[in-house]
């Protein structure tokens, strides 16, 4: 797998000291808040799991799968719910742990579907920011960690479902796309 990826963007270290930050900050702001994470399957799933241990306030956790690229490298900008949330977030304080922000139509979507089920405060925690002109500014609390526009694979970002288990973000090389698509 290593050999498949000609740049680490975000090391391993990197990536433990910047959650931890995150999670300190999340924990002084929410303090007294009762916070629901929602998880956006299944690229945020690593990052959720350390961050999630990183806050040190009472927090409930729920998941939310939304349709992504497939095995393509660009967003269609179609998005659709595979798995909704198990509880309701009426009234609480919901903070979105996603993967990575790219044009950022997923994101305006969670965030117009989970407004209209009103709950008290909505927030993004996001791990990657990719530097993209976009059409609109997204309200995003927290950044992990701003990227080029490059398309990048680990810490359980996928290429064709492959590659999530990489405990770093890494570029993959330009060959291994021809590959996986021919
Ligand atoms: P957007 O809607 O912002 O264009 O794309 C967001 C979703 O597309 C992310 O949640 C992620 O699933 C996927 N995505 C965007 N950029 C990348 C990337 O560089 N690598 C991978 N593996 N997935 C990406």
């Amino acid at each position: 797998m290593d050999s498949d990826i000609r740049e680490i963007l975000v090391d391993e270290q990197q990536i433990a000291r910047r959650v931890k930050e995150l999670g300190e900050e999340i924990s002084r702001d929410y303090a007294g808040r009762p916070l629901v994470l929602v998880c956006i399957l299944r690229g945020a799933v690593v990052f959720m799991a350390d961050l999630l241990r990183a806050i040190t306030i009472p927090v409930t956790i729920d998941f939310m799968a939304i349709s992504s690229y497939g095995n393509n490298v660009r967003s269609s900008g179609v998005v659709r719910i595979l798995k909704d949330l198990d509880g309701s977030i009426e009234g609480k304080d919901v903070l979105i742990v996603e993967d990575i922000i790219d044009s950022g139509l997923t994101l305006a979507y969670l965030l117009e579907n989970l407004r209209s089920r009103r709950p008290n405060s909505l927030e993004v925690c996001v791990l990657l920011d990719k530097q993209v002109p976009r059409k609109a500014s997204l309200p995003i609390r927290y950044t992990g960690f701003t990227i080029p526009d490059a398309f990048v694979v680990g810490y359980g970002l996928d290429y064709a479902e492959k590659y999530r288990n990489l405990p770093y973000v890494g570029i993959l090389k330009p060959e291994v796309y021809s590959e996986v698509q021919s």
